[in-house]
């Protein structure tokens, strides 16, 4: 095989749809594998549809993930300009070239003269069948042809398509998939009006020049495929041509069908991988960085919507997913975009990820709840994470389970209230306060035994005792290992937080 050297084309059109960055991931899963070059294209072609913004957001989201590119527009590379709107020459001298060989023609039909045709022919389709009775460079007389263009008219160049051949397109993942060429309509490649080709002239040209060996995109190119070989085989570059590789679908989480933006809003996950804020509208939609998905998991869980390494393996970083990848592991059949099993990917890397680099996280996690980082060691923090983080999906669970290490509680479970505090609490708590005032080491290791001790020797019980000591440390009956909260927020602070229970927390009258 020829060196493998893969693209990523997106149109800035708007933000990249998940589905888009898999498609990425995949291709710089197998050039990275072989060896190959990872080329990102920006297929701005259609004026009318550029949005700002989107080509910076593409750069970031790709940067964000760690799929890298070799050549590009930022990267620079030996076949550049990477930006289609850059090459207008390029793809002027290929119009011409399809010309002077007779693959295309010129058609002057006017938008308002082509709408009339589809409103009288049922079905009608620019074709063998009807281009003898439209206004274009085969029908017209070669000396009106040239009057036209004289007169400056606006005109597109559309490809010849032969009827009666079997087309055959020979996909990585679908196999051989042949059509007539028959239900092809003469596509339109070429606009005079904007001096710019249409997406199937640019894609294949660049296809060819950049040297690609491996076109490898969503399902939803599969029906451009038979026209796309049909114009390397007019331009002669058949033997050239590149492997097709159509990736399947992914599909609604809960059902059948492609998955939509819709699906996120309505059963609460982005469908972006960064926040995207409409330039339009102003509408902001959520993305996967913002909504705390560490880059390592999305790639994982985004890396088996559509291939499997051919065992049970779930967990693999991006250079195990670089070595196992494989084309004839990628499924024909789409993929549920299971959501939550996204999360379950998170909660994963969330434990692998060191706890100083979560500690960074929390910083940001803290400063939202309004709580200063700067009023706690590093060390203090880190300690409080450690102890919580095996219950968090994500760095903001993380501030639900500790944030009681860092804001005492200023209100109390009723529902505890009910179940552990009783008449006799205070007068206990008073007791208990003496005992932890008393002690000449306030460690969790030798806090715990004396008072356990304490409440053995008295006949207490320890349920109701130490859950009462919880309530008022922590606001409620949960958390981590009692004396290991105390331990981390000392004896002052666990002294203090008693007092205020005992003040604050008043029985419901009987
Ligand atoms: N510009 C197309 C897109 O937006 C590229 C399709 C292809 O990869 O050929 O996805």
């Amino acid at each position: 095989m020829d060196k493998v050297r893969v693209r990523f084309a997106p149109s800035p059109t708007g933000p990249l749809h998940i589905g888009g960055v898999r498609t990425a991931l995949y291709n710089y899963l197998f050039a990275k594998q072989n060896g190959g070059e990872m080329i990102l294209r920006i297929e701005d072609t259609d004026s009318q549809r550029f949005v700002p913004g989107a080509e910076d957001y593409i750069n970031e989201a790709l940067a964000w993930l760690g799929i890298g590119i070799d050549e590009g527009v930022r990267e620079g590379g030996p076949y550049g300009p990477y930006k289609q709107s850059e090459r207008r020459d390029i793809y002027r001298e290929h119009v011409k070239m399809l010309m002077d060989a007779g693959k295309v023609y010129m058609a002057f039909d006017t938008p308002a003269e082509l709408e009339e045709k589809r409103k009288s022919v049922p079905n009608f389709q620019y074709d063998a069948s009807t281009r003898m009775s439209m206004r274009n460079s085969l029908s017209l007389p070669t000396d009106e042809v040239q009057r036209l263009l004289d007169s400056g008219a606006q005109y597109v160049v559309r490809f010849k398509i032969e009827p009666g051949r079997d087309v055959e397109v020979n996909d990585h993942i679908r196999g051989k998939v042949v059509i007539k060429s028959d239900i092809l309509d003469d596509k339109v490649l070429y606009k005079s009006a904007d001096d710019l080709p249409t997406y199937h002239l640019a894609n294949i040209v660049d296809d060819h020049l950049m040297k690609i060996s491996h076109v490898i995109r969503g399902e939803e190119w599969l029906p451009s495929a038979p026209l796309h070989v049909l114009l390397y085989e007019a331009f002669g570059w058949a033997d050239t041509m590149p492997a097709f590789v159509h990736l399947p679908l992914l599909l609604k989480p809960d059902g059948k069908g492609k998955l939509s933006k819709r699906d996120g809003d309505r059963l609460g996950f982005p469908v972006f991988p960064l926040e995207w804020h409409d330039p339009k509208s102003g509408d902001i939609s959520s993305g996967y960085r913002e909504s705390g998905y560490l880059p390592a998991a999305v790639v994982n869980f985004l890396a088996l919507l559509g291939w499997n390494p051919g065992d049970d393996t779930e967990v693999m970083s991006m250079d195990e997913l670089i070595s196992k990848f494989s084309l004839s592991h990628c499924s024909k059949a789409g993929a549920k975009f299971a959501f939550e099993k996204g999360k379950w990917f998170n909660h994963v890397y969330l434990q692998q990820t060191p706890t100083e680099d979560l500690v960074a996280l929390f910083k940001n996690v803290m400063t939202k709840n309004g709580v200063s980082p700067e009023d706690f060691s590093d060390e203090y923090i880190a300690k409080a994470i450690d102890m919580v983080k095996g219950r968090a999906n994500f760095v903001s669970d993380i501030w639900d389970q500790a944030k009681f290490f860092f804001v005492a509680p200023t209100e109390y479970s009723a529902k505890d209230i009910r179940k552990r505090w009783s008449e006799d609490t205070p007068r206990l708590m008073g007791e208990l306060t003496a005992v932890l005032a008393s002690l000449t080491d306030f460690s969790s290791q030798a806090a715990e035994p004396v008072v356990l001790g304490w409440i053995t020797d008295n006949g207490y019980h320890m349920g109701n005792v130490m859950n009462a000591f919880r309530l008022a440390v922590v606001g409620e009956c949960k958390g981590p290992h009692m004396f290991d909260i105390t331990e981390l927020i000392g004896r002052d602070e666990t002294i203090s937080r008693i007092a205020k229970a005992v003040e604050a927390i008043k029985l419901p009258e009987a």
